[in-house]
């Protein structure tokens, strides 16, 4: 079974998604960590990031690898702290917009959630990568929240700063953002991630008992 949790920056999804997976006994799927991971291995390589042919190229012959829990590998390198670097923030929706790109990821994606059961977390989950998923969820949280929640992420950086790079992330991801028709949306800004948790559990419950 596929549980698919998608969501903008700062909805809450890799925190709910990670105690999800622990509770629910399923493995974890973080797509955005495998768009950063090739965004960062772009730029260690001084690749041009708007060249489409060249890092789709870059992303096949470089699968991203999960080898341990919450570990994240490309190119022979443990990525998992670089990843979350505020230039990786501001860099993986340039690398992300690539059509030729989105096509190797989402391959690699299918084929690493197609056994047993699993919950991925993304932007496009729920619409192209798994359209089938037994429960979809679509998170989502006021800016000022978000941006909140960010910044106990990111400790370092100025909040405006932080503000500004959330709010031009969510601009050029808004393409990628269109909830599935068929997804619940949850307004996570005032709830605790234990009650986000149970209500997606009881989906998944209800789906294995229909
Ligand atoms: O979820 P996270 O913030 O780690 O995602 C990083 C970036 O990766 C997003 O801002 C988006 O540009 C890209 N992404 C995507 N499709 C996904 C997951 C992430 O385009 N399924």
């Amino acid at each position: 079974m596929i549980v698919a949790i998608d969501g903008p920056a700062g909805a809450g999804k890799s925190t709910v998604a990670r105690a999800l997976a622990v509770r629910l006994g399923f493995r974890y799927l973080d797509t955005g960590a495998m768009y950063r991971a090739l965004t960062w291995l772009a730029m260690q390589r001084s690749f041009d990031l708007g060249d489409a042919h060249a890092l789709a190229q870059l992303a096949r012959e470089n699968p991203v690898l999960f080898p341990e829990d919450d570990r994240v590998w490309i190119g022979g390198t443990d990525v998992t702290s670089s990843i979350r670097e505020a230039r990786v923030d501001r860099m993986v929706p340039v690398v992300a917009r690539h059509s030729a790109v989105r096509e190797v990821m989402r391959d690699r994606q299918r084929q690493l959630g197609k056994e047993g059961n699993v919950v991925i977390e993304g932007r496009d989950i729920g619409t192209v990568v798994a359209p089938d998923a037994a429960v979809k969820v679509y998170l989502v949280a006021d800016r000022e929240e978000r941006a909140k929640r960010r910044m106990a992420e990111r400790p370092g950086i100025g909040a405006d700063a932080l503000a500004t790079d959330l709010r031009l992330r969510d601009e050029s991801d808004a393409a990628r953002m269109q909830p599935a028709e068929d997804a619940i949306e949850i307004d996570t800004t005032s709830l605790e991630v234990d009650v986000v948790v149970d209500r997606i559990a009881a989906l998944v419950h209800e789906r294995t008992a229909a």
